[in-house]
């Protein structure tokens, strides 16, 4: 069954700012589904409309065949959101935070307890802590045990790694891969885009449009081009020198490297690419071909370069 259904969102702030663009999404029961993008892309303007917080301008959106505008009441009774700001009580406790939630939720912690243990083991131990008080990982995961208290159907997370450190990040999304379990379906934002390849499915979205959805590994097996990275000394200089390559293809700094990816014979191409570089006094450490990333990918539809 489809868990949500959006067909042709459109949604526009003050009459000018486009935030999405003619949306069309299925996530299907079950799934870990993750809206990946980078910051302004339409993440969080996409996750309040179908969180019933926000009107879209058009479309139809379902959640579990209700309507969320129509039915936003009983939608909202089947939903848990974790939103991309802090949505604690900094001056209630850990413990006293969690019981607000399952109060206003006419539910127990008691019931719930099997969904929040690998999670609410973790932060326990600060159970008299004001949420204020807990570190940016700690906070995600005591904001992740308040928004499953009610046992919901499908799981909203809006950027929740974003500024957690590394081992932190990790252990969420382990906690995510968990929750499946409970027959929860779980929709997930991230700027990150090496999280993406933990999701089922991915959507790679970019000024308010969805550029692809499918599968992490289906967006790799996709990527066209023959990607090649290497270490230059000046990558400002060599990135200038690239402009003038002949050669068809896509190029960009990644970390300290240079990833170039090319749509060209390569037996041919690597030899000349290698002679335009010397000719352009361009140090360099070996180029070796490697396999894309996720982020590679998402590089190559927005450039459009295939
Ligand atoms: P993301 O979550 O992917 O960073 P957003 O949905 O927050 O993207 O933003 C999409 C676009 O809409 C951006 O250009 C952003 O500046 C704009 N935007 C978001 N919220 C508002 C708002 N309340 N008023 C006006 N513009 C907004
Ligand atoms: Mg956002």
């Amino acid at each position: 069954m489809s868990a949500i259904s959006i067909r042709g969102v459109n949604k526009t702030y003050d009459g000018k700012v486009v935030a999405l663009k003619d949306i069309n999404l299925e996530v299907e029961e079950g799934e870990v589904f993750g809206l990946v993008g980078p910051d302004g892309a339409g993440k969080s303007t996409l996750f309040n409309i179908l969180t019933t917080l926000l009107l879209p301008d058009a479309g139809d959106i379902r959640v579990f065949q209700m309507d969320v505008i129509r039915d936003y009441k009983a939608v909202r009774q089947i939903i848990g959101y974790l939103p991309g700001t802090f949505s604690l009580y900094p001056d209630l406790s850990v413990q006293e935070n969690l019981d607000f939630f399952a109060v206003m939720y006419k539910s127990s912690i008691e019931e719930n307890m099997n969904i929040i243990e690998p999670i609410w083991k973790q932060i326990s131990p600060f159970k008299d802590r004001k949420a204020g008080k807990l570190s940016g990982g700690m906070k995600q995961k005591l904001a992740l045990c308040c928004a499953l208290i009610h046992r919901p159907r499908i799981l909203f997370l809006d950027e929740p790694t974003t500024g957690v450190d590394p081992v932190s990040r990790k252990e969420f999304w382990d906690i995510l891969k968990s929750i499946r379990q409970h027959d929860i379906t779980v929709v997930v934002s991230t700027p990150y885009m090496d999280e993406a390849t933990r999701c089922d499915r991915i959507a790679l979205i970019q000024d308010g449009e969805i550029i692809g959805v499918n599968p992490p590994q289906t967006i790799i097996q996709n990527f066209k081009g023959h990607l090649y990275t290497f270490k230059s000394d000046d990558i400002f200089s060599l990135l200038q020198v690239m402009e003038q390559c002949p050669l068809r293809c896509n190029y960009y700094p990644y970390g300290e490297h240079c990833h170039v990816a090319f749509y060209e014979d390569m037996e041919t191409a690597m030899p000349q690419f290698e002679r335009f570089l010397e000719e352009h006094q361009q140090p360099h450490s070996e180029i070796t071909a490697i396999q894309p990333s996720v982020e590679d990918c998402f590089i190559e539809i927005v450039k459009g370069k295939t």
